[in-house]
C-alpha cells in the first residue's frame, strides 16, 4: 500500500470522529488534499475541526456518505465506526482498491512492529495488558487502535518528533482491532496477531453469526510467515483459521484442553497458578511462570493473561531479546485492570456490588459468570438487559443455573430475556436502572453478589457502556449513603462499544 496517499493526492476521509479526524491530519502532513463527509454535518462543528479547515481541509455537506464514496476515484479513508451497510449497500464491503480502513492505513505508514489484538472479548483488557508488560520490560509501547487512541495519531507522533530530529517515541504498537476494522482489510501485517475468541455478536449488524466470524478471520488470510496468529487452542475455530493463509501459528490452552496435537507450534498451557510454556527460544520448558499474584478474576482473565504473556515472549523472540523472566512476573502481579469490566465498585451490608458493563454480548456474561467462584447455592443476582443485539441468551442457562439467584432485567430487551430466561431462574423487571440495583441489592443477602453484567449495549438508555458503568456506580453510592459501605475506587475510561 506504500504510496497510497502523498503529496497531492485527492483524499476523501469518512466519518467525523476522532479516527476521521486523526486520519485527515494525517493526509494534510502527507501533503494530501483532504476532503471529509459525514452523514450528520454536526460532527464538524468541534475546534480541532475548525483547525482542520484553517489548514485547507474540505467539509463536504451537501450530500449523503454513500455518492461520495462510490463516486470518488481517488482515495478514500473510512472510520471504522461507519457500517459499510450505509455506502455500499452490503453488510460487509467488497474490497475496492481506491477505499481503506483508517487503521489499515495507519498500520501501512507504522514505522515500528505492530501486536494486533482482535476477538469478541478481551481486546482491551488484553491490549492493556500487553501494553503493561512490555514497559514493564522496558519497551515504550503506543497502545490504541480501536481502544482509546487511533494509529492514525500515533503515526503522526512518530512524524513529529522524526521532523524535529528526535527519536521517535515508541518502539512497538500495540493495537486493538475490532471486526468492522479487519472486515474489508487488504494489506496488513503485523508481528503478532492475537486472535482471543470468537463468539456470538454484533447479529444486529452482520444479520448471521458466519458473516461476523468472517470478518473476524479475514485479516488472517492476508498474513504471510511474518505473521505469527496466537489461537485459542480450547475453541475449534483455530483448525480452519489455520488453513487460510501461510501466517505461523502459537497457541494458549487450558490445562484440562483436549489432546489436540499443536506439533511444534509455541504454545501456552494456563494452569491455576501458572503457566507453561513450551516452543519459544530462551524459555526452558521446565520453566513456569506464577500468576498466583495476579489481581483480576473472572470474565476470560486468565486467558487474556496467557494470550499477553505468549504475544509478549514470542515478540521478545523476534526481536532477538532477552526474556526478563522477573519484570514479567512483576508486570503481572502490579496490573490492575480497566473499569467497567469486571469491576469491583463497593461493599454494602454484606453484598458486593461488580461493574461488568461492559459485557455487551452473551460470551462476555458467559465468561464472567464462568469465573464466579462455587458456592453452596447461587449467590449472584445478575442484572442484565439494554438494546438487543439479535442473538440467543440461552447459552447462560447452564452458568445462571450455577450461580444466579434472580435476574433482574430492564431496557428494551427486557421482555425477550425474561421470556427464554424464566423457565429456568427467577427473572424480575425493573423499569429504570436505580430501581434495578435496589431491586437486586433487596435480594441479594449478606456475603452475595450484585453483578451488572448486561449482555446487550446500552444505547437503549445511555450513550455507551461507561455511562451505563458509571450510573451503577451512583446508585450503588446512593446505598452507601442509606446504608453505610465500603468502596473502591477508579478513574473511568473512554472508548467506543464497537
Ligand atoms: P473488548 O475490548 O473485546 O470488548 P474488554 O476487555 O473491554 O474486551 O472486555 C469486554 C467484556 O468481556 C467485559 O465484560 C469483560 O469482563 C469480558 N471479558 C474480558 N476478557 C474476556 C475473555 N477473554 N473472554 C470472554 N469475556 C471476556
Amino acid at each position: 500500500m506504500e504510496g497510497f496517499i502523498g503529496r497531492g493526492s485527492d483524499v476523501l476521509v469518512v466519518g467525523g470522529g476522532r479516527s476521521g479526524l486523526a486520519a485527515a491530519n494525517l493526509a494534510l502532513d502527507l501533503g494530501a488534499s483532504v476532503s471529509v463527509v459525514d452523514d450528520d454535518p454536526g460532527a464538524f462543528s468541534t475546534p480541532p475541526w475548525e483547525a482542520l479547515r484553517r489548514h485547507g481541509g474540505r467539509i463536504l455537506s451537501d450530500r449523503k456518505i454513500g455518492p461520495w464514496i462510490r463516486e470518488w476515484s481517488s482515495p478514500v479513508l473510512v472510520s471504522p465506526g461507519i457500517p459499510p451497510i450505509r455506502w455500499s449497500g452490503e453488510v460487509v464491503a467488497p474490497p475496492l482498491p481506491q477505499v481503506r480502513g483508517e487503521l489499515e492505513w495507519a498500520a501501512s505508514l507504522w514505522p515500528h512492529p505492530i501486536i494486533a489484538i482482535a476477538g469478541t472479548n478481551g481486546k482491551s483488557t488484553t491490549t492493556a495488558l500487553v501494553a503493561h508488560l512490555l514497559t514493564e520490560a522496558g519497551w515504550k509501547p503506543f497502545v490504541g487502535g480501536n481502544f482509546g487512541t487511533p494509529l492514525s495519531e500515533g503515526v503522526r507522533n512518530v512524524r513529529e518528533a522524526l521532523g524535529k530530529g528526535r527519536p521517535s517515541p515508541y518502539d512497538v504498537g500495540v493495537i486493538e482491532v475490532s471486526s468492522f476494522q479487519t472486515e474489508s482489510m487488504q494489506s496488513f501485517s503485523p508481528a503478532l496477531y492475537l486472535l482471543l475468541n470468537i463468539t456470538p455478536d454484533h447479529l444486529d449488524r452482520y444479520g448471521e453469526y458466519s458473516l461476523y466470524r468472517g470478518a473476524k478471520m479475514r485479516a488472517v488470510s492476508l498474513f504471510g510467515p511474518d505473521t505469527t496468529v496466537i489461537w485459542n487452542g480450547d475453541q475449534e475455530d483455530y483448525r480452519t483459521g489455520r488453513s487460510i493463509g501461510s501466517a505461523r501459528a502459537a497457541f494458549v490452552i487450558r490445562g484440562d484442553a483436549s489432546g489436540a496435537d499443536f506439533g511444534e507450534a509455541p504454545v501456552l498451557r494456563i494452569l491455576p497458578d501458572r503457566m507453561e510454556i513450551a516452543g519459544v527460544t530462551g524459555i526452558s520448558p521446565g520453566r513456569p511462570i506464577s500468576t498466583e499474584k495476579f489481581l483480576l478474576s473472572g470474565g476470560g482473565n486468565q486467558q487474556n493473561l496467557g494470550f499477553s504473556l505468549l504475544a509478549v515472549l514470542l515478540f521478545l523472540e523476534g526481536q532477538g531479546r532477552m526474556v526478563p523472566m522477573e519484570l514479567l512476573e512483576r508486570g503481572i502481579a502490579t496490573f490492575t485492570g480497566l473499569p467497567h469490566r469486571m469491576e469491583r465498585i463497593g461493599t454494602v451490608r454484606g453484598v458486593t456490588f461488580v461493574n461488568d458493563s461492559k459485557a455487551t454480548n452473551v460470551g462476555a456474561v458467559e465468561a464472567a459468570l464462568a469465573g464466579l467462584s462455587d458456592a453452596e447455592k447461587p449467590n449472584t443476582v445478575l442484572i442484565m438487559g439494554g438494546r438487543d443485539k439479535g442473538g440467543s441468551y440461552l447459552p447462560l442457562v447452564p452458568g445462571i443455573r450455577r450461580h444466579v439467584k434472580e435476574v433482574v432485567v430492564l431496557g428494551e430487551a427486557r421482555e425477550k430475556i425474561r421470556q427464554e430466561l424464566s423457565p429456568y431462574v427467577a427473572v424480575e423487571e425493573a423499569s429504570d436502572f436505580y430501581e434495578a440495583v435496589a431491586r437486586a441489592f433487596s435480594v441479594a443477602d449478606s456475603g452475595e453478589t450484585v453483578l451488572l453484567s448486561p449482555a446487550c449495549s446500552s444505547y437503549d438508555m445511555f450513550h455507551g457502556y461507561e455511562e451505563r458503568g458509571d450510573r451503577f456506580r451512583d446508585a450503588v453510592r446512593r446505598l452507601e449513603e442509606q446504608f453505610g459501605g465500603e468502596r473502591s475506587r477508579r478513574a473511568p475510561d473512554h472508548r467506543h462499544e464497537g
